[in-house]
């Protein structure tokens, strides 16, 4: 087999390898199945046992509390941007946005093509280095949601304290947690609505985890909402209206098992902050690395750091691949540098980055 790479990539990511040698054991046949997983029906009693064991698997790391549904849906974090709106508002009221990075934004677009978007806070005076602080006053109080991106994963920041719904008004939270969820430690009760793309870390791309509570189900929304981007109907079919993304969904099942073994979610938080303080601190103390994000808001997954020119940028990036370690460039919108530190990456990764990058300063 050729050698397997660190890949800082901010997803598809690193999985766990345990995880991937697992899959690779049981492809040909999922026990019990006589078929790999993704040649059995999904209406099968083997697919049964896979879906419901993802589900209480992350019930059980997340502590979702009885009154909150899980489902499990496609068409990425992105198609959440639209369909929260059209489960959560009528067209044209009233919804509120926090700009906090690159995908707040495009949920926030998305919210304009639904109804009256209105933003309540935003960094962008900044370049979105820093979390803005909500005034409550400025959330209407008929909005019907209040969103927020709770890890920016462009721009490497994190809230590290909710957004909270002024009293008196009606809105839902709906947080974004696509790049943190099951890194750090969520509160699931403190939000209405939780979603996240699996492909940063939870597992392959294709699935998309929603944690909502169970009244918005009840809600009465409006008639135009296609009948696939409902949240009752896919909650009523055990998310399996339609074909379900069924290899993901057993791929993100393992990843929670994984996670169990290892020690739950705060044990991922603990290793996660560990590789965060190791990059951080070394980014802090040298010469030519900089991160430009306030201290107080960094994220732990998605550390983004700057060299002193464009031309250092792409030498350095060069130099980690020749040495085993792909993805660090920074997103388009962001330049620079950027090295994600989701679940699948061991501290090893992490050290072996700082020696690579220290190599480089020596020789600037
Ligand atoms: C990656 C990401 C998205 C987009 O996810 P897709 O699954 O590609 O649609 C949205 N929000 C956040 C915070 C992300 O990190």
């Amino acid at each position: 087999m050729e050698e397997r790479v660190y890949n800082f990539s901010a997803g598809p990511s690193q999985m766990p390898l345990e995880v991937l040698e697992q899959i690779q054991k049981e492809l040909l046949c999922l026990p019990g199945a006589g078929a790999s997983v993704m040649e059995i029906s999904h209406r099968s009693k083997p697919f049964d046992a896979v879906i419901d064991g993802a589900e209480e698997a992350i019930r059980r790391l997340m502590n979702i509390p009885d009154d909150y549904a899980v489902l499990f849906l496609q068409g990425g974090a992105t198609m959440q941007f639209s369909e929260v709106c059209m489960n959560l508002a009528h067209q044209g009221e009233t919804m509120a946005f926090i700009k906090s990075g690159q995908f707040s934004k495009k949920a926030m677009d998305e919210g304009a093509r639904w109804g009256n978007a209105v933003c309540v806070a935003s960094s962008e005076d900044e370049k979105f280095t820093y979390i803005p602080k909500l005034d409550p006053a400025n959330v209407p109080k008929d909005a019907k949601l209040l969103h927020f991106t709770g890890n920016n994963t462009v721009y490497g920041t994190t809230f590290w304290e909710l957004p909270k719904v002024p009293e008196g008004c009606g809105a839902r939270l709906v947080g974004d947690w696509s790049s943190a969820i099951l890194g750090i430690d969520i509160d699931v009760k403190a939000h209405d609505l939780i979603y996240a793309g699996a492909q940063k870390n939870i597992g392959p791309a294709g699935l998309t985890v929603v944690i909502l509570k169970k009244d918005i189900l009840e809600r009465d929304i409006d008639p135009v909402v296609p009948i696939m981007l409902r949240y009752k109907v896919a909650a009523d079919a055990r998310s399996m209206y339609n074909t379900p993304p069924c290899f993901a969904i057993y791929a993100a099942g393992l990843v929670f098992k994984w996670i169990e073994r290892q020690g739950g979610v705060a044990e991922m938080e603990r290793r996660n902050r560990e590789k965060a303080s190791l990059l951080y601190d070394f980014i802090d103390n040298s010469k030519i690395y900089k991160c430009p994000v306030r201290p107080g808001d960094r994220s732990i997954m998605n550390v983004v750091f700057r060299l002193p020119s464009e031309e250092l940028t792409a030498a350095f990036v060069k130099q980690a691949a020749d040495n085993g370690l792909i993805s660090l460039k920074g997103h388009r919108a962001a330049g620079g540098c950027r090295a994600s530190l989701y679940n699948g990456m061991p501290l090893e990764g992490v050290k072996k980055l700082t020696e690579v990058m220290k190599e480089f300063e020596r020789h600037v």
